[in-house]
């Protein structure tokens, strides 16, 4: 049993205000596996002020002290790589294979990320007769989800930190165990007292207390556009820096000089990884319509071979995080049949012989229009929606008619037609062909948020920038 119901604040491991302990689940067994503590406003006050105490001493460190401290941090990560690994498959339900795999190796993935970026980045530039200095904005307040953890907590914690702000972290209260090693990570490479700080609790208690903080200079947030809207308004009072992060509907688009048949395939797997839980999920697969017939033969080869299963075993994939999950997503797959799309895989229910365990099985719908509640809401599960199109322009129509534009991805041979594709897509990103850079800009258009994360994109979140000039 993990009874994490401390909280971290100003270098200690200390209790809650107010005693309020909630069970956490995990979504395999339906077995509670531990406690976290629900805290409340006085919490956050206690956080905030220690982090604003270390503020005054830390936004004035030098680039070298926060290079040493990113590199205890690094060693302590892959000190503890097995045990977050394993706090992640118990509390969201990944496989092994992929807690092992990207969870943690996106946090380790973005620390190094920090480091390189830190070593290069010039924190003053003169330009002409200005000189322009970015500065750490103060205290940030983070408020993470729980569908890749601590690759979101890397995000926010090591560029914030990195730039020289002080934070207090909320992570989700779904899956805070990861994050509870995470701080203990930070204790132990010596992360000076204050500058990281973590509060557990819900939206309505901990994050409603700290976007409306008077003394929080920033929230950082990743998570729903619902929740984000309230966090906006929230802080609004206070001006306060919101960067979201927020919910997706990615198109794929499936060109017809792809190599049709894998291509197909691969975004079919790729929807259906970490169950669907992925805010960049190619969850609407956009096919020639003359070519969706060979396209649904080989989404239903690619969604039989995705084998839901025990987390600690072989399968590809494990259970949806949460009952409720299970619900909603349940919900749409009914949508799916009642709106008229073809189903060509999966279906309601649970997969045969996981009756216990939040389970969903694999679920590939084709003959989708894009007015069909499947291709508009974003569903977070292993649900892929084909939807026909006629030609280029009808492709980018369709891709660009939804109220999200975090990513999205193009597969064909011809790289020069994709990337004008590219650019007529209203989305933070454009995968051609499965690409994939650490370095670049992550983050959305319209409603999927407005901040920037990953390589120097995310120190930019986290700086406010100073013009200097009329000396002489
Ligand atoms: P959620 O919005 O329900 O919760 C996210 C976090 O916000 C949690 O810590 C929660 O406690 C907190 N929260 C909820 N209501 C709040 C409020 N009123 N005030 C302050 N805090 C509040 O999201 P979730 O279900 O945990 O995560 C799934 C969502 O996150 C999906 O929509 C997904 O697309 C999105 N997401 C986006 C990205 C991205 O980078 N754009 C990445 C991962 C997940």
């Amino acid at each position: 049993m993990r009874d994490c119901t401390k909280f971290y604040i100003d270098g200690q491991w200390v209790d809650p205000v107010t005693e309020n302990t909630q069970p956490v689940e995990n979504p395999a067994t339906e077995e509670t596996i531990g406690h976290i503590s629900f805290g409340t406003k006085a919490d956050v006050d206690k956080a905030v002020a220690a982090a604003r105490r270390a503020f005054e001493s830390f936004s004035q460190t030098s680039k070298e002290e926060r290079l040493t401290l990113l590199r205890a941090i690094q060693a302590e990560i892959a000190n503890r790589k097995d045990d977050l690994a394993l706090a992640v498959s118990e509390e969201m339900g990944a496989p092994m294979s992929l807690a092992n795999g990207p969870h943690t190796g996106l946090l380790a993935g973005h620390c190094q990320t920090a480091i390189e970026v830190l070593e290069k980045f010039e924190f003053e530039r003169q330009d002409g007769p200005t000189l322009h200095v970015w500065e750490p904005i103060g205290v940030v307040g983070m408020i993470t989800p729980w569908n890749w953890p601590l690759n979101q907590i890397a995000c926010k914690v090591f560029p914030a930190l990195a730039t020289g702000n002080t934070m207090i972290l909320k992570p989700s209260e779904i899956a805070p165990f990861d994050a509870y090693i995470f701080a203990e990570i930070m204790d132990a490479a010596g992360v000076p007292a204050g500058v990281f700080n973590l509060v557990n609790g819900d939206g309505p208690g901990v994050g409603e207390a700290m976007s409306g903080h008077p003394d929080i200079d920033m929230i950082s947030f990743t998570g729903s556009t619902r929740a984000g809207v309230m966090i906006a308004k929230n802080a609004a009072d206070t001006v306060k820096r919101v960067a979201q992060e927020l919910g997706g509907k990615s198109p794929n688009i499936i060109l017809d000089d792809s190599a049709f048949t894998k291509s197909v395939m691969r975004g079919t797997t790729a929807m259906m990884g970490n169950s669907g839980q992925t805010c960049t999920a190619p969850s609407r697969m956009l096919v020639p319509n003359k070519r969706m017939e060979e396209a649904k033969a080989a989404a239903k080869e690619a969604a039989e071979g995705v084998i839901p299963g025990d987390p600690k075993g072989n399968a590809t994939i494990g259970p949806v995080v949460s009952k409720a999950q299970w619900d909603k997503i349940q919900g749409l797959i009914q949508k799916g049949i009642d709106e008229g799309a073809t189903l060509v895989a999966g279906g309601p229910g649970k997969p045969e012989g996981l009756e216990t365990g939040h389970y969903v099985k694999p679920t590939v719908f084709a003959d989708v229009t894009n007015d069909m509640t499947i291709a508009r809401e974003e569903i977070f599960g292993p649900v892929l929606a084909m939807i026909g199109y006629d030609d280029y322009d009808d492709a980018i129509r369709i891709s660009n008619d939804t109220e999200y534009g975090l990513a999205s991805h193009i597969m064909g041979e011809d790289v020069e037609t994709a990337k004008k594709l590219a650019k007529r897509i209203r989305a933070g990103r454009v995968a051609i062909n499965g690409g994939y850079d650490m370095n670049a800009a992550f983050g959305g258009y319209k409603k999927s948020g407005n901040g920037r994360e990953w390589g120097e994109w995310g120190f930019h979140d986290f700086l406010e920038v100073k013009a200097v000039m009329g000396y002489d």
